[in-house]
């Protein structure tokens, strides 16, 4: 942080985020643009009659597109909640899905199991697209060793990226998401700069950061997911948008009907994940993901700006593991504990000091919404 001009400290008066966010902006009265912007989404009608016809007409859509193919759309699959209520759902819409699940060698086995019992129960083709990890691990060890805070650039790209080589191959037309409005939440662009699948950025980063030519780690980035959008006519859906989808109600049917097995916190089906949300993030780059969801649910209402204070003061990760998942982590890589700790303790960075494409993925993004959504 030598470089960067050291603001006072402030927190929002409403909800918790604070200048932990270097991009924030609070108004006279103390207010954050965060929990402004994400009262604004909360306000939009999201369920209106007009939904159930909007959600009959897409699944006609599939069917009819689909119906001389062996598969009619194909599924991501992570096991985590969304993913697998979603591929429940296609199926009691009688839509035949192919299932994929992506490999990138950090997979925790409660996930991978959850996957497994799904997709035997319900009778549905199912392929796992493995990453090649000689590769995946040079690709992911840049990224640490580049010092970004976005570690799961990798991976972000490469689901896309092999959920899309997967529908050329088998030649299906729709690829169904289980990404929905209910999960989204207050980031700052920051701390997730991942999610907009900034093809330039990666490449810099592995080609300084590594001798590594990439061949076989699929990614996407802005021109491969025009192609595929435009030239092969693949479509993302987002089915549970037009249902009156409930986290909490999803997981315990899951549980229920599927022996599905919870995996604690949020986004922590990867190892890596969760070492990265829950202690590098915090520690590292003063940036914790707890904050952000703290300030998500202030704003919907689910817990009072006290309830967040008093929770924020807790340790982020549990500190008897974090020996033990240090020298997994570094075993994983091939690495020594003390190389691991070289690259954990160098200067925090972030998108911004690096060669970037954040203004035309943008614009991209917001012409597509407006034209193609
Ligand atoms: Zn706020």
């Amino acid at each position: 942080m030598m470089n960067k001009i050291e603001r006072p400290y402030q927190i929002c008066s409403y909800c918790v985020m604070d200048t932990s966010d270097e991009d924030i902006i609070f108004d006279k009265n103390g207010r954050c643009n965060h929990c402004k912007d994400f009262e604004k989404v909360l306000q939009q009608p999201r369920f209106t009659s007009d939904n159930e016809k909007q959600l009959e007409s897409l699944i006609n859509l599939v069917k009819v597109k689909g119906k001389s193919r062996k598969y009619d759309c194909l599924l991501g699959i992570s096991g985590g909640v969304d993913s697998c209520y979603t591929v429940y759902l296609c199926v009691k819409w009688g839509l035949k899905p192919l299932v994929m699940h992506m490999d990138n060698g950090w997979n925790s086995e409660i996930a991978v199991a959850n996957v497994k019992k799904l997709v035997t129960k319900l009778g549905v083709d199912y392929v796992s697209y493995v990453l090649d990890w000689t590769e995946f691990r040079e690709i992911q060890l840049a990224f640490l060793k580049s010092s970004i805070v976005d570690l799961e650039m990798p991976t972000d790209l490469a689901i896309p990226g092999s959920l899309y080589k997967t529908a050329v191959k088998h030649k299906i037309p729709f690829i169904i998401s289980g990404g929905n409005y209910s999960g989204e939440g207050i980031l700052p662009l920051t701390w997730g700069y991942h999610v907009l699948k900034d093809a330039k950025l990666y490449r810099h980063i592995v080609k300084k950061h590594s001798t590594l030519k990439i061949k076989k780690v699929p990614y996407v980035g802005l021109w491969s997911e025009i192609y595929y959008k435009f030239i092969k006519r693949i479509k993302y859906l987002y089915p549970l948008n037009y249902t009156d989808y409930n986290k909490d109600e999803a997981r315990e049917f899951l549980k229920k009907e599927f022996d599905w097995q919870d995996y604690g916190g949020k986004h922590h089906e990867s190892k890596i994940t969760g070492f990265w949300q829950s202690y590098a993030m915090p520690v590292k780059y003063n940036m914790d993901y707890r904050r952000a969801t703290l300030a998500s649910q202030i704003v919907s209402g689910q817990v009072t700006r006290d309830y967040a204070i008093e929770k924020l003061k807790e340790l982020p990760y549990n500190s008897d593991k974090i020996e033990a998942d240090k020298t997994y982590i570094a075993k994983k890589y091939a690495i020594s504990r003390e190389e691991l700790e070289q690259y954990l303790s160098l200067p925090p960075k972030t998108y911004k000091d690096f060669p970037n494409q954040q203004k035309l993925i943008l614009k991209f993004y917001e012409w597509y919404r407006k034209f193609f959504a």
